[in-house]
């Protein structure tokens, strides 16, 4: 690794969003001045990352493996929402870009039903893995359980939201579910993670 030491580490910490290669560097810098023990924290803390985080099984939902056993009496694959005895609706999955949508979403109190998490957007540029992966996983998710699934398009209004709305439906079509998108409460441009609780009520009491 010698050669591409820092190629390498760059490249890693480009996988963060927002993380450009000049941030990077300033990263590479920041932690080269943490002290020993917290150098040594950072490397442990992210090699347990997995035991403490998941993904579900189902909607690829972040969450906290303790936590969440303990306060629904949950199993270690499944999120609280998706998790076999949850009160959710199970006919209603919300398609959303990322895990922080979920909080403000939850927060407005205006939605009940499940989520699937995309992690990203498709960009015609830029293959993701991730995102098509994930788009497949709806698709059987779609397909295996509620013929009669509503399906919310939830992604920000943006160029790249519209091409991944388009092309989920598109994905979705022979499955027939009911498909509907947020109301453009949201001004173009604006992120769900930002939108606040009127703002989501609206575009939500008015999805079609
Ligand atoms: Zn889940």
């Amino acid at each position: 690794m010698d050669s591409n030491f820092f190629h390498t580490l760059r490249k890693l910490l480009e996988k963060l969003p927002g993380i450009g290669p000049r941030q990077a560097n300033r990263f590479l810098w920041a932690m080269l001045d943490f002290s020993e023990d917290e150098q040594k924290d950072l490397a442990r803390a992210i090699a347990e990352l997995p035991k403490h985080l998941r993904r579900c099984a189902v909607c690829s939902r972040a969450f906290n493996v303790r936590v969440q056993a303990v306060a629904a009496n949950s199993d270690e694959k499944h999120c609280s929402f998706c998790f076999e005895y949850s009160k959710r609706e199970k006919n209603k999955i919300m398609v959303i870009e990322k895990d922080n949508d979920i909080l403000n979403i939850e927060r407005s109190g205006a939605y009940g039903g499940l989520y699937h998490v995309l992690g990203g957007m498709i960009d015609p540029l830029d293959e993701n893995p991730i995102v098509r992966e994930r788009i497949k996983k709806l698709y059987e998710r779609v397909g295996k359980n509620h013929p009669n699934y509503e399906v919310i398009l939830a992604l920000s209004p943006t160029k790249t939201g519209e091409f991944t709305s388009n092309y989920i439906t598109k994905v979705l079509e022979p499955l027939a579910p009911k498909i509907t998108r947020l109301a453009r409460g949201l001004s173009t441009g604006v992120e769900l993670e930002y939108a606040d609780e009127m703002t989501i009520r609206h575009a939500l009491d008015n999805r079609r």
